[in-house]
């Protein structure tokens, strides 16, 4: 088969090779991959820039769906032929509290697709049943395979952050995460939805409209403090979501958020924050970290996708051939397209 492979830190280090099959164990399927999304983590690694640990020479790729063309001994509730999508976390400990928790995806033993283990930008991935959710027959696998994003939007928003209808919701930072945020903020009832880029982002802040945004901010350099001193009773928003991480973003999230508000960070950014964290004191705001998701947030979200409660139309911009994968990478990461799905 063919696969994207990582195989080095330096920038650029990825490309197509002929590949073996992988081998299947007994708790595992092997999965005919019929659409993979590009991930913000995917293009990092690609630059080079990720601040995890890469198990070099990898397969990119981690949203992904596909047929089942083989089952392990030992699964049950599967048959070949059947569609379905993974969650990522390839490898987990024999046992762990996390895991007892059902938070195995903060589990510190965990690995994921794509950076721990070979992903799906490839013909066929290896991935254990306990990780497969069945496909509803009314959703296409190009947008299944979006799941896993959504899912990240879906634990940022509606379990990790304290919303409530009416409630006003910021986003900052319109890339695929955010957007969906957007989205995730708009099917809780958010009140009034504003969501925050830079003049580079002037396509994406085109789509969070499409999703549904009241105000887009920061394409033309506006003064996004200054809007929102300007907005309601002047206080600030209820809920901050940060999906850009970059310690900027941080800054802007603790001036716009009101007293008692709450800033939900789902954006990674390596760099020290260098600056003070005293509004967060003074205003008594709440800080939330957010990683991945679970099984419930896959159940909810698949049925959210295959209801159309969730329209992916705005943000999947493009669907290519795996041959592609230059051109639509470079595309992603210029922000030409929010989305791109690769078919194998
Ligand atoms: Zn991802």
């Amino acid at each position: 088969m063919i696969g994207l492979v990582n195989y080095a830190k330096d920038p650029g280090s990825v490309e197509l090779r002929e590949l073996p099959i992988p081998e299947i164990g007994e708790d595992d399927v092997l999965l005919k991959v019929h659409a993979v999304g590009i991930c913000g983590s995917d293009l990092h690694q690609y630059s080079g820039k990720q601040s995890w640990h890469v198990n070099y020479p990898v397969v990119l790729g981690h949203e992904f769906a596909g047929f089942i063309a083989k089952l392990g001994r030992r699964v049950v509730g599967f048959r070949e032929g059947d569609q379905v999508v993974s969650e990522t976390a390839a490898v987990l400990p024999q046992d762990s509290a996390l895991i007892r928790q059902g938070l195995y995806n903060l589990d510190p033993g965990r690995l994921g697709f794509g950076y721990g283990v070979d992903g799906a930008m490839a013909g066929f991935v290896k991935a254990p049943a306990r990780c497969l959710h069945h496909i509803p027959p009314s959703l296409t696998l190009e947008k299944a395979s979006l799941t896993e994003p959504c899912c990240v939007a879906y634990n940022a928003v509606c379990v990790n952050s304290h919303m409530r209808p009416g409630d006003s919701v910021a986003v900052i930072g319109p890339g695929p995460i955010g957007l969906l945020c957007a989205v995730m903020a708009k099917l809780s009832g958010a009140g009034h939805l504003i969501v925050i880029g830079t003049p580079s982002d002037t396509k994406r802040l085109e789509v969070a409209l499409q999703v549904g945004a009241d105000k887009v901010l920061g394409a033309h350099g506006e003064d996004v403090a200054e809007w929102v001193k300007n907005f309601g009773d002047g206080l600030g928003v209820d809920l901050v979501i940060d999906a850009a991480g970059v310690s900027a973003s941080l800054k802007l999230a603790l001036e716009i958020t009101r007293p008692a508000g709450q800033i939900t960070k789902v954006g990674w950014g390596p760099q020290p924050v260098n600056f003070s964290l005293d509004p967060l004191v003074q205003k008594a705001i709440t800080l939330q970290g957010s990683f991945s998701h679970n099984w419930p947030i896959w159940e909810k979200v698949l049925s959210l996708l295959a209801s159309g409660k969730i329209d992916l139309g705005p943000v999947l911009n493009r669907i290519s051939p795996l041959s592609e994968w230059h051109d639509a990478f470079e595309q992603m990461h210029c922000g030409a397209i929010v989305k791109g799905v690769l078919k194998p």
